[in-house]
């Protein structure tokens, strides 16, 4: 054995470890894609953003698992769709189970330091999605009255400080949420786009859940009062377009901390070596269909995420846009591979975007599912209520409580606004049959009585009049 070789051999592990690249997640809670100038937005709400996907991969179709935080999140760091992990809603209060690994363990046990910054409270330790970080900070407050989410700005020290100490010590990993765009939209300077506004929008109740309820006419989760609120607000569209003024702000105000974030980055030298991913759990309805808030569907402005990856090892993504259809489960997949650790005995549903991002023709996906529970009183049963299966243009919506489907054509009409499911049976039934095909091969199959699983409310409560 030559020398060479024997030094080579003798060569310790850290050596390699050293070469991997730090991964930097920001995961913004209740953003829609649509309304980043990257995504074709007429408001300058994210110059810093759009830069980061000037100079990465942006990805034009990345679609959320779920409707909300809680399963979204758990999708994210467990790779598993809400039907394994089974944090699909917060009424069962369970943590994650314990046959889930997540993507923060499997990441330290391959030798990063991971840490986890956040304001919000399905990020704290009893939902079980903060096993597997060795930095834990959550600034959300149970006292805080509403117990509205932190903002970024109650994170960022912390965030800078961890990084600024761990840089040296070989490969990191950060989780951070952003939770600036959940009501009541916090901004810095919340008037931005819509300066002088003196209407009905400028009560604080307009921007929380219970608004929101009232809004969507869900039979309970608010005070009598806010109806008549609604009413106010209903009255004269003005109010809704200062309340859309109010979202973009919050949205600008967060991607002015971002921009922040990713200057001291690049003033440590860390732009060089660090794999930046921005993200979304799901989006926020604006007054499309009649609601307000995330939880009340899958349309649209609640699943289309943005998803912009930047990595300095592939510089030739600079400004690439791909119209694959992405879902977050793909994140994991995509981040152990980027960290060479071991992913085959964690059975993940979701696949690592690595080829495609180095091949932009590699075989990909054609259709991509999405499920949602809302957390409504009324509807307390243990089901997941509607389902969706998407292709490039088509996109199909099943209801547990409707008797009929929802089919759209996104690709003239990608807000959803005229149902062609009686027009086109043919795409129905193609995308219904792999919706089916779906749940069978992505659920778990246990034994057991099929009790907590009848729709009993269901059997109950009137079907919705057909329009
Ligand atoms: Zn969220």
């Amino acid at each position: 054995m030559t020398s060479l070789l024997l030094a080579v051999l003798l060569l310790p592990p850290a050596a390699a470890a050293e070469e991997r690249p730090n991964i930097i997640m920001l995961d913004i809670c209740s953003t829609r894609a649509d309304h980043f100038g990257t995504y074709g937005y007429p408001r300058d709400t994210t110059p810093h953003m759009d830069a980061l996907g000037q100079g990465g991969a942006v990805f034009e179709n990345a679609m959320s698992e779920g409707s909300w935080c809680l399963p979204s999140y758990a999708s994210l760091l467990t790779g598993h769709v809400p039907e394994v992990h089974g944090l699909y809603t917060s009424l069962l209060a369970q943590g994650l189970p314990k046959f889930e690994s997540t993507l923060a363990s499997e990441l330290r046990r391959s030798g990063y330091r991971t840490a986890l910054f956040s304001g919000g409270v399905y990020l704290r330790p009893e939902w079980g999605l903060t096993k597997g970080f060795d930095t834990y900070v959550n600034t959300f407050s149970t006292s805080t009255p509403g117990r509205i989410p932190a903002p970024f700005e109650t994170n960022l020290d912390d965030l800078l400080a961890w990084v600024k100490k761990e840089r040296r010590s070989g490969p990191f990993f950060v989780f951070a949420t952003i939770d600036d765009l959940h009501v009541p939209y916090h901004s810095s300077d919340p008037d931005q786009y819509d300066p002088g506004y003196q209407g009905v929008a400028r009560d604080t109740d307009v921007f929380s859940v219970p608004f929101a309820r009232a809004y969507n006419d869900e039979p309970s989760g608010y005070p009598e009062s806010m109806k008549a609120k609604v009413a106010a607000f209903k009255s004269d569209p003005r109010h809704l377009r200062h309340l859309i003024a109010r979202y973009d702000a919050a949205l600008h105000s967060a991607d002015q901390r971002i921009g922040e974030f990713l200057a001291q980055l690049k003033r440590l030298g860390l732009d060089k070596n660090t794999v930046l991913i921005v993200t979304a759990d799901h989006g926020e309805l604006l007054g499309e269909k009649g609601l307000l808030n995330h939880t009340q569907s899958l349309y649209e402005p609640v699943l289309h995420v943005p998803l912009i990856v930047k990595h300095p090892g592939l510089p030739k993504l600079a400004g690439r846009r791909f119209s694959q259809l992405v879902q977050r489960i793909d994140l994991m997949p995509t981040i152990l591979e980027l960290a060479e650790a071991p992913a085959q005995h964690l059975e993940l549903q979701g696949r690592s975007l690595m080829p495609l991002l180095r091949d932009p023709g590699a075989p990909w996906r054609e259709v991509a599912f999405a499920r949602s529970k809302r957390n409504l009183a009324r509807l307390s049963d243990l089901n997941i209520e509607e389902r969706v299966a998407r292709e490039k243009c088509w996109k199909l919506h099943h209801y547990l409580y409707k008797d009929r489907y929802e089919l759209y054509d996104l690709c003239s009409d990608p807000l959803e606004a005229e149902d062609l499911a009686a027009e086109r049976p043919d795409i129905a039934q193609r995308l219904s049959f792999a919706l089916v095909k779906d749940m069978e091969v992505s659920r778990p199959h246990v034994s057991g009585l099929p009790s907590g699983r009848t729709p009993r409310s269901l059997d109950l409560a009137p079907l919705p009049p057909k329009d």
